[in-house]
């Protein structure tokens, strides 16, 4: 099988599952009790802690949730300080983001949705206009999980921070972690949310980045663990294994990934009425593409029959109708409906690839051919 869906989640590596399992079978005890072999795995704990803080470039605390849903949610539910000012959001937000940021909106919060460019990055000048001295929080995700548009956050922070120096800046790097130089310090960051099992770890752990001096509101109250910022016994086992899936990841060779990606993208080019949608800055390790005139379900079906399994966009969107993300890059139905995502990672090999490539062109052509 050839696995092109790692933007949807990925394999854990084989040294996660071991060390998860250590965490499983042995060393199981309860992080926040007093007795030595609990403090070693609060030890253990902390460690994985200090080491994502300082991948995210140092400056602020990681604190650990379950996902990188909870993550975002925390941050829109609890980031606007007095609840007060105005909320400004992407459209290009993973559901994640955006639906609180909807649920906000339904509670009568001004929240303004800023546009996108044709490839798929922040409108900068619709940016602009929708921040004003009134503004309290900015969530603009880093990486589009659709399709794999960076944006600038260093410019938009900037931006942010000197029309509106009171606000939260927060950015969704579910897709960008370790996959992006990220040091959210210099990027202009408040607030970041990440997830393990996108980079090789399990599903069900996710962290929010927080930078030194800023407390937000509890999402989650309780026990006071995560120094009562999020109650709920860790899991351990995950949160140890997510830093070892880092540790993994950022061994894996990017440029050999970015190359496979750029294979693929200039084979698909070679095809007629195939829109790449391609950003001047895009993750080597996402590629969405339309197929005009089929439909992406239809793709997607007979590829798996072939084992190459691809996505449709978001997997948490793949039962929506409509892309939201390129309706809002100004794409109609043609575009929405035949658009595929491919998604590398540590696993794709140059040789599977090729026999990826030739089997996405033969069925394309076979499937247009049908149709005619
Ligand atoms: N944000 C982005 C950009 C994602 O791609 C995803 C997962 O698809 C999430 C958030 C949600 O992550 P989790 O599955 O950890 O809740």
């Amino acid at each position: 099988m050839i696995y092109l869906d790692n933007a949807a989640t990925t394999r854990p590596f084989d040294s996660v599952i071991q060390r998860m399992e250590t965490f499983y079978k042995e060393a199981y005890f309860n992080p926040s009790a007093l007795y030595a072999p609990a403090m070693r795995v609060e030890d253990e704990l902390e460690k994985a802690r200090d080491y994502i803080n300082n991948v995210l470039g140092g400056g602020g605390k990681v604190f650990f949730t379950s996902c990188a849903t909870e993550s975002n949610t925390w941050v829109y539910h609890s980031a606007r300080k007095n609840k007060k000012g105005n909320v400004v959001v992407s459209m290009g937000e993973h559901a994640s983001g955006y639906e609180n940021a909807q649920a906000l909106l339904g509670q009568g919060v001004d929240v303004r949705f800023v546009r996108l460019t044709k490839s798929g990055t922040v409108d900068m000048a619709d940016f602009m206009q929708k921040i004003d001295a009134d503004t309290s929080l900015v969530s603009i995700i880093h990486c589009s999980n659709e399709t794999g548009a960076v944006n600038d956050l260093r410019t938009l922070s900037e931006a942010v921070k000197r029309v509106a120096p009171q606000a939260l800046f927060h950015s969704d790097g579910v897709q960008a972690l370790g996959k992006l130089p990220v040091h959210c310090c210099a990027l202009g960051v408040d607030l970041y949310s990440v997830s393990a099992h996108k980079i090789g770890g399990a599903k069900g752990v996710g962290a929010l980045w927080v930078r030194d001096g800023i407390r937000l509101q509890p999402l989650i109250v309780g026990g006071g663990q995560e120094q009562n910022a999020r109650s709920g016994t860790e899991n351990v086992a995950g949160i140890v294994g997510f830093a070892e899936a880092l540790r993994v990841f950022l061994q894996t060779d990017g440029k050999q990934i970015a190359m496979l990606r750029q294979d693929m993208q200039s084979a698909l080019a070679g095809l007629e009425n195939v829109t790449v949608h391609n950003a001047q800055e895009n993750s080597p390790y996402i590629l969405s593409f339309s197929v005009l005139g089929l439909k992406a379900e239809i793709l997607q079906r007979k590829l798996a029959e072939q084992n190459i399994l691809i996505g449709l966009g978001s997997a948490c969107a793949s039962r929506w109708k409509k892309n939201r993300v390129l309706a809002a890059m100004g794409y109609g139905m043609p575009h929405i409906e035949g658009n595929v995502r491919i998604s590398f990672g540590a696993n794709n090999l140059q040789d599977d690839m090729a026999y990826a490539q030739k089997t996405f062109i033969d069925t394309i052509n076979a499937l247009r051919t049908n149709i005619r």
